[in-house]
């Protein structure tokens, strides 16, 4: 084996580097990769909302591993041809399966600026951290929380309540008079319990398991029939736990469950959580952008109350992934629960290090991205009246889509609409087939893979149901009546067949 040393000298004198050859070339190449790009985005309505992948594009991702490069324009071909068209969709204006979002040809361009200048988000004596401390006031005062609130842009909603939850686990652990950031819960006798809905979202499960609580640390809630949690039966569950030596330390209230866009009564919520001297968190994933509009925030009542609100940006707010917010109230608890001192990180009064690393303080990430400025780039750019005009047209949307379905006679609405999610059937009042269950699935499929609309599925009351999320800014009414016509003709077309066969 040569010495790097012997390698050099082979090389030719031109050092190495991962910048381009020929400026003049990559620019040309740079242009016509944001040119494609935007004319992509400015032609997605008339491109399939979901195109299946050839099997010879499927085949193609075995190569293997590059030993030598084939350039930049020859590795962005591959990428216009095998990976661009074939992707889950979810930017299209047809797109309404899962909550998701649509992303922003703004918040494409902060992405790559950000990317460009590329500082280390730690924190640091730099204007991006200003910029990630100002957007992070901004966002506490969007959502009515105090000007002294701590927060944190995270990569995605699960991040940011799996955060809220830690620092909730170091508050009710040291009411119960130990150290989780030094004993863990090894051990513990009285195991640390906290409450959500039975609707509520996988992250609960995930970060009880990953914060060491257990899922069974999950103590699920009923429902009642608007899919909101159940205060009484709530109330029963803290006592009945604590009389067997459970320790509570936390409720968490969903503003827009992921099934059905229920929003719990958070003023119930932050009553019970105080009077039971209990964290109060809020996952506002997709919700909690609601709060924005003067006629959907009396749906999210008590949202500031919480103690800390976890939320997304690429959802509802619609920047490009990943991006998403803890809000902590109470700074000292957040920081207590997270911060950490090390010898070569630690600030000094002038230099690029003057100020500390509170991003790192305030999360699992040392190393972190400029995700600040898209969100900054967006509320500049638009401004939060734009933004809430969006998810004011959503809602009018989602119920124009659920009085359609509730005049139609083949359609049935499955679930309340609440906010911005609609669950519907296909099931002509006048019919006696009785499998609806296939024939809803089979109809979602066919919307998808005919590339007409991404509706997604899921089961509502134990029966499946066509579940219609609007989170996209670029959905027109127009879309909505498109989707109705399809579901009815292939609802139509499959009874039919199915009843011959
Ligand atoms: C999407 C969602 C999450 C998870 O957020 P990610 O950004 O996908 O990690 C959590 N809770 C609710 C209610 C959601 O809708």
């Amino acid at each position: 084996m040569p010495s790097l040393r012997e390698d050099a000298i082979s090389s030719p004198p031109d050092h190495a580097t991962l910048d381009p050859q020929d400026w003049d070339a990559f620019r040309s190449l740079a242009h016509r990769m944001v040119d494609d790009m935007l004319t992509h985005l400015s032609t997605l309505r008339d491109q399939p909302a979901w195109r299946a992948m050839p099997p010879a594009v499927r085949g193609s991702f075995n190569e293997p591993l590059p030993s030598t490069g084939i350039g930049s324009e020859a590795a962005y071909r591959a990428f216009v041809e095998r990976v661009m068209p074939y992707t889950n969709g979810n930017i299209h204006p047809r797109f309404w399966g899962w909550v998701q979002g649509s992303g922003t040809p703004l918040g494409m361009m902060a992405d790559m600026l950000a990317a460009g200048i590329n500082p280390h988000l730690a924190g640091l004596n730099q204007a991006p951290a200003l910029v990630e401390h100002e957007v992070l006031r901004w966002l506490a005062e969007m959502l009515g929380m105090p000007s002294h609130t701590s927060g944190l842009l995270v990569t995605g909603g699960t991040m940011a309540n799996v955060l809220s939850l830690a620092v909730a686990r170091h508050v009710g652990a040291r009411a119960a008079g130990f150290d989780v950031r030094a004993d863990g819960l090894q051990g513990r006798h009285n195991p640390l319990v906290f409450y959500a809905s039975t609707e509520v979202h996988t992250w609960a499960r995930k970060g009880a398991e990953w914060l060491g609580l257990g899922h069974r640390a999950l103590r699920l809630v009923p429902v009642n029939a608007a899919f909101q949690i159940d205060g009484q039966a709530l109330r029963e569950m803290i006592r009945a736990d604590r009389k067997s030596g459970l320790r509570p330390f936390c409720v968490v209230g969903t503003a827009g469950t992921v099934n059905t866009g229920a929003i719990d009564d958070l003023e119930l919520l932050a009553d019970i959580a105080r009077r039971e001297g209990l964290w109060f968190h809020v996952d506002g994933a997709f919700g909690a952008l609601a709060y924005l509009s003067p006629a959907l925030r009396p749906r999210v009542a008590g949202l500031p109350r919480a103690d800390s609100l976890g939320f997304d940006l690429h959802k509802w707010g619609s920047l490009p992934f990943e991006c998403a917010c803890t809000l902590i109230r109470d700074g000292v608890a957040h920081r207590e629960a997270m911060a950490m001192t090390a010898s070569y990180l630690a600030p000094t009064a002038r230099g690029v290090i003057a100020g500390g690393l509170p991003f790192a303080d305030r999360g699992l990430d040392l190393t972190r991205n400029f995700r600040a400025l898209k969100v900054w780039m967006m509320l500049k750019a638009e401004g939060v009246n734009h933004l809430t005009r969006c998810i004011e047209q959503n809602v009018r949307h989602a119920e124009y889509l659920a009085a359609a379905v509730e005049q139609s006679p083949d359609l049935d609405l499955v679930a309340p609409m609440s906010l911005n999610v609609v669950c519907l059937r296909y099931a002509p009042r006048r019919a006696t087939q009785t499998n609806w269950d296939a024939i809803n699935e089979e109809i979602v499929i066919q919307l998808q893979e005919r590339g007409i609309a991404i509706p997604s599925g899921t089961v509502v009351n134990g029966h499946y149901a066509i579940r219609v999320a609007n989170v996209n800014h670029r959905s027109r009414q127009e879309d909505f009546d498109a989707l109705i016509k399809a579901i009815c003709e292939l609802g139509k077309s499959l009874s039919a067949s199915r009843s011959i066969a």
